[in-house]
């Protein structure tokens, strides 16, 4: 049985996502204890908690622990069925996660799946909606297997409610490599707002246009219309001709508008400046489909906690390398490779 100190490096919610995911693909069973032991409320939230079970069923799982608050638990799967499923966190947590977690095995599943999930869909700490779809989900595509995701209804942190509808073809995994981003080829900034003023969308678009030079067809406004509370959400997209990365502020209760998307501006500007075709969140959630593809290389930013601890989960479920170096001002590179 392997086991896991869920105090490990970043300490959070990640690792026994990882651990979920891979235990799934690798049918090997573990034990995970000090679970989110770095965060203030350790231990299994609903969003985790959800994790667990929707990994528990899909798996036909033998489970230990898996309660609100528990920082231990055992998992042991028997099988992973593809099929029809729907989990719903019944709170704001991030349903993206949720779906990160079982993701991996339904891949490579004999059936296609569809799954429905419900939640937080735009929450900050998670991928959001945009991320996953835009970002994350063509890599995994270009990797094999056909992923995808249609919003039927934004839910935004904290009033959640939420929903998303995804269909999986697995195929098997084939390794790609991310090293050149290519040419930049649309720029795209969508603001958002749920329950509140338009003018919020109109300030941060204008920070946009001001600060990025972008123009105003490159800039939409949207005003949601079915959310379950407010919300505000400001979307930043890089199409390059190897990749899409999605960069995202949150409107927050005692922040300016404009200060929200200054701080997008600076990671924009810091992912264009160093030409490198991954961002620091894809980054760490490359790491898993590449393991599990044998092989992978990409170009990132410098790497984040997130990053690195994840490379150690992956590591104790599949027999990889994963190298970090860095290669020149700004680039790094991480390359995975069957040990
Ligand atoms: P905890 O409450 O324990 O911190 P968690 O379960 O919410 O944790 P983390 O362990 O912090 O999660 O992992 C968060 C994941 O969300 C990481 O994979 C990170 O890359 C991703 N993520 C966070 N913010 C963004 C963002 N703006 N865009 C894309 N991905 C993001």
């Amino acid at each position: 049985m392997i086991t896991i100190d869920g105090s490990y490096g970043e300490g959070g919610g990640q690792i026994l996502r990882t651990a979920l995911a891979l235990s799934l693909v690798t049918g090997k069973p573990f034990s995970i204890n000090n679970i989110r032991a770095g965060r203030k409320k350790p231990g299994l939230m609903r969003q985790h908690l959800t994790a667990v079970n929707a990994a528990v069923e899909i798996g036909d799982a033998a489970i230990e622990g898996n309660r609100i608050g528990s920082q231990a638990f055992r998992f042991e799967p028997v099988t992973v069925k593809s099929g029809t499923y729907r989990f719903a966190i019944g709170s704001a947590g991030s349903c993206t996660l949720v779906f990160q977690t079982i993701l991996p095995a339904l891949l490579i599943a004999g059936e296609p799946s569809e799954i429905i999930l419900e939640g937080g869909t735009h929450n900050p700490f998670a991928p959001p909606f945009d991320f996953l779809e835009k970002a994350f989900l063509p890599v995994i595509n270009r990797m094999g297997p056909a992923v995808r995701a249609v919003l039927e209804k934004p839910g935004f942190y904290p009033a959640g409610g939420g929903r998303f509808k995804v269909s999986v073809d697995p195929a098997g995994m084939n390794r790609i490599d991310l090293i050149e981003r290519g040419k930049v080829i649309g720029r795209r900034a969508r603001a958002a707002v749920a329950n509140l003023p338009v003018s919020i969308a109109n300030r941060e678009l204008k920070v946009i246009r001001d600060e990025l030079e972008w123009a105003r067809e490159q800039l939409a406004v949207v005003d949601v219309e079915d959310s379950q509370g407010p919300g505000n959400i400001l979307s930043v997209e890089i199409v390059s001709e190897n990749v899409t990365e999605v960069f995202t502020g949150f409107g927050q209760k005692g922040i300016s508008a404009e200060k929200v998307a200054k701080r997008t501006v600076r990671t924009v500007r810091e992912y264009l400046a160093a030409d490198v075709p991954v961002g620091r969140y894809l980054a760490d959630q490359l790491l898993l489909p590449m393991a599990m593809a044998g092989g992978g290389k990409f170009r990132t930013l410098s790497p984040t906690k997130h990053t690195s601890t994840n490379a150690e989960i992956i590591k104790k479920f599949i027999d990889v390398e994963i190298t970090v170096n860095e290669c020149d001002q700004n680039q790094w590179e991480i390359e995975i490779w069957s040990g």
